[in-house]
């Protein structure tokens, strides 16, 4: 009987590395986490049940250690820097985190014979719209370094594949939202920027109140439009990438994102109606950066991997992140 090897996770710790590995435990599968700490919690994390390696991925010596003493099948790659405003003012820092480090990891798997990589791409990689719903063949020119160091690595991954036969999938994520439905790990980061926490906190009282950045928008109600995908599905997106990869099928990038997009303000009603409480409120200007509309044509991701979005309707992202920071975490590890 053939016996699946080790998953490598980087970054399996924060966000969407941690919900990643409660599916992946859930499906028997054997994971070592990687997780400096920077962003990440260990408390998200079963820890009888999962090796976890508090490190840096640039650590040659102890990535030489994991590959020497497991036998590591797959890499699912989450960790990096994701702030879009801090990559513009620190580009540098964004580039030695996203791409430099990650070399460190890529040249061990080359020496351990390793093969196949899971990486969280972004849709930041297409920069600003030029055709909406946003395929795979969407034009990459990324408008800031955060997207830009993610292509980089597409391209790096791309060569390896040339070079050493390393086969990826390339995971664009639009906007990754919503929490364990257990509410037992969450969206636990430091600052919280985004926006269904924030709306949230702002109901609770942590913050004092959500902005609303820029009511000026060609939307039909002024606000931004998005595609929020729940990181359930991006979890089971990460599952289905690996059977494509032990499927033996080649390198493809794979847009995730439920199709349907909404505005800022239908999100905000929506969290009112779930919570019952009015959210405190303020207006301000435009984000830097922030296009009018983001919605994902997840066609390729449905024809290739045989995903589709379970949680289409913003409604159980709210709850469940509801549940979180209303639960006995009180949204924070
Ligand atoms: N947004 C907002 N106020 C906030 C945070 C976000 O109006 O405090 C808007 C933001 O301009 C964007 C949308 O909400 O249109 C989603 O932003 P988020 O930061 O959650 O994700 P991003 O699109 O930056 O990945």
């Amino acid at each position: 009987m053939f016996i699946q090897g080790t998953l490598l996770i980087t970054g399996g710790a924060g966000y969407i590395g941690s919900h990643t590995v409660k599916h992946l435990l859930a499906h028997n599968e054997r994971i070592i986490v990687l997780d400096n700490l920077a962003f990440g919690h260990p408390e998200a994390l079963p820890q009888d049940r999962v090796t976890f390696v508090q490190g840096e991925m640039a650590d040659a010596a102890l990535l030489d250690r994991l590959f020497t003493e497991h036998s590591i099948e797959a890499v699912l790659h989450f960790a990096a820097f994701a702030f879009v405003g801090e990559s513009v003012t620190d580009p540098l820092k964004y580039y030695r985190n996203n791409l430099a480090a990650p070399l460190t990891l890529l040249e061990t798997m080359q020496k351990h014979g390793c093969k196949q990589f899971i990486f969280s791409s972004t849709c930041a990689t297409y920069g600003n719209p030029q055709f909406m719903p946003m395929d795979e063949t969407h034009p990459q020119e990324p408008v800031n370094a955060y997207g830009a160091s993610k292509l980089m690595l597409e391209r790096v991954l791309k060569d390896c594949g040339t070079a050493w036969g390393l086969r990826a999938v390339f995971l664009r994520y639009f906007n990754a939202s919503g929490c364990d439905l257990d509410g037992e790990i969450g969206e636990d980061h430091t600052p919280e920027t985004h926006l269904i926490p924030r709306i949230l906190m702002a109901i609770t009282g942590e913050i004092e109140a959500m902005t609303v950045f820029g009511t000026d928008y060609p939307t039909p109600d002024g606000t931004c439009i998005r595609d929020y995908i729940h990181v359930n599905d991006l979890a089971s997106a990460h599952a289905l990438a690996l059977t494509y990869l032990r499927a033996g099928n080649e390198t493809t990038a794979v847009n995730l994102g439920t199709g349907n997009g909404f505005s800022v303000k239908q999100i905000i009603d929506t969290a009112e109606q779930v919570t019952g409480h009015k959210v405190p409120l303020n207006y301000g200007p435009r984000r830097a950066g922030d296009p009018p509309e983001l919605i994902c044509n997840p066609a390729k991701a449905k024809a290739v991997l045989g995903w589709e979005a379970e949680y289409k309707d913003p409604r159980s992202h709210i709850e469940s992140a509801w549940k979180w920071i209303t639960g006995p975490h009180k949204g924070r590890y």
